[in-house]
Formats: C-alpha cells, sequence, structure tokens
C-alpha cells in the first residue's frame, strides 16, 4: 500500500501536508546527524580557530598541527571502548580537554594559555550558530513523515547535540535522540544499536540512515537493521542515495 501511495506521489512533494497527522504507523527511520542530516562548517578545528581569533590570535601559529592533532582523541576514534563513566557533559567535557591543550600547545600556544582557550571550546563548538541543516533535510523528513515514517536520531556526538538539533528546527519532526555521549556506547558498537531497539515501545519497520560506512551501515547491518549510505560515494554499501529525498524510493520498495 505504501508503494502506491510513493507511486502515486511523484516527486516534487506536497509539503503543505501537515506533519503529524499520520493515520498509518509504517515503522522507524533512524538518522545519523551530523553529515546526513546538517553539519558544522569547518568541524572541530573551526571551532579551536575561532576560539583563538577572538584572544587576538597568534603570530606563527601553525593550524595544521592543531588539526593534525584533532585526528584522535574523540570518543567516536575508539569505538570498541565503551565510556560510561564520561556520565555528565561535565565530565565528558574535561575527558576531552587534554585533546584540546594538546591541540593549542602543537600549533604554537604555551600550557598555560592552551589551557585557557580549551576552556572555551565547548561554547564556541555547541553554538547553533555555527550548525546548519542540509537543503533537503526538513523536506525530506516532512516527506517521510507524511507517508507515516516515525524518524529517531542515532548520533555519535557531543553531549548538547540534542539541543542542536532542536535549535536547528527538526524538534517536532524527530521523536527522540540518542547521543553516544548519553549512552556510552558509540557507533558502530553493537550496544549503540541494541539500546536503541530496546527503547522503541511499538513495532514497525526499521531503517538507519548515514553518511558513515562503518558506523553508520556497517555497524546497523551488524545490528540486523538495513542501512542506507546517504550523500557522498556509494562505497560499495547495498543502498546509497545522494540526497535524503532518495531515501523514499529505497523504503518505499521494501
Ligand atoms: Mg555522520
Amino acid at each position: 500500500m505504501i508503494q502506491h501511495t510513493l507511486r502515486d506521489n511523484p516527486f516534487p512533494v506536497d509539503l503543505s501536508f501537515p506533519p503529524g497527522q499520520n493515520t498509518v504507523m509504517v515503522g522507524f527511520l533512524i538518522w545519523d546527524f551530523d553529515g546526513t542530516l546538517g553539519c558544522r562548517e569547518g568541524l572541530w578545528s573551526s571551532a579551536l580557530l575561532t576560539v583563538l581569533e577572538a584572544r587576538g590570535g597568534h603570530p606563527g601559529f601553525d593550524a595544521q598541527r592543531l588539526r593534525a592533532e584533532l585526528r584522535a582523541g574523540f570518543p567516536w576514534h575508539t569505538p570498541e571502548a565503551p565510556h560510561a563513566q564520561l556520565s555528565s557533559p561535565e565530565l565528558w567535557w574535561e575527558a576531552l580537554s587534554p585533546v584540546f591543550v594538546r591541540a593549542f600547545e602543537a600549533g604554537g600556544l604555551d600550557p598555560t594559555t592552551s589551557r585557557t582557550l580549551a576552556s572555551r571550546v565547548r561554547e564556541v563548538y555547541t553554538d547553533p550558530n555555527y550548525w546548519r541543516l542540509f537543503d533537503d533535510t526538513l523536506s525530506a523528513l516532512q516527506m517521510l513523515s507524511s507517508r507515516g515514517w516515525t524518524h529517531l536520531v542515532l548520533s555519535n556526538h557531543v553531549p548538547e547535540v540534542a539541543r542542536i538539533i532542536d535549535a536547528l528546527g527538526l524538534g517536532d519532526h524527530v521523536e527522540r535522540v540518542f547521543n553516544s555521549a548519553d549512552s556510552g556506547h558509540e557507533k558502530p558498537h553493537p550496544l549503540a544499536f541494541e539500546n536503541l531497539l530496546e527503547a522503541l515501545d511499538r513495532p514497525g519497520k526499521i531503517w538507519m540512515i548515514g553518511d558513515n560506512p562503518e558506523a553508520d551501515i556497517r555497524g546497523a547491518e551488524a545490528a540486523g537493521i538495513p542501512a542506507i549510505l546517504v550523500r557522498g560515494r556509494p562505497d560499495g554499501a547495498k543502498r546509497h542515495c545522494r540526497d535524503l529525498f532518495g531515501v523514499a524510493d529505497i523504503v518505499g520498495q521494501a
């Protein structure tokens, strides 16, 4: 029945369809957030450099060395290691502080200044003004909602990701955000997916959608959840689409 509905309503979608008036619950779409629904321009290095610029910069600062230091040390770089001990946002950011200090020092700052600037990264990184949704995100989610899908987010992220998602206007479209900073399990750890499945309070079809072939796609499939790689290259994935509108074709045919 859903297949017929999709075929009878080809793109472009009529966005006047009011969300929340579904009569049939088809199932759950689990979305990755960062790189899938939205993004932060410049990522972590940009946030640290913004903090440095706000202090007035530093002559000869080596941004390349700062960037190199940021390629390790985050919880999602070691998904095999659960981190239940980082049980509050403060503990989570405290654990990241040495990574930021090392990055500032690698760029050329002294230890004291590096520690001072590291303490300001949280505020800048989580400022919603630096984040944006991709152009197709809201339209695609609205369209899929109108076809009976419930949206969830499963993210490897900072503790504040739900607030960022809400500030970007997705709060009314996403029923619940599951975040590694809360659960202590980073995708593709099996428990990241299993805990989400256990939390679902009603039956339905289920799909994972994300831009990371390892964390999102292979992680979900290992947990028995069919997955769709979006954006970027197909990268050998069973299912891939370049934008989020393509998701409707795939889940509608299943
Ligand atoms: Mg991602």
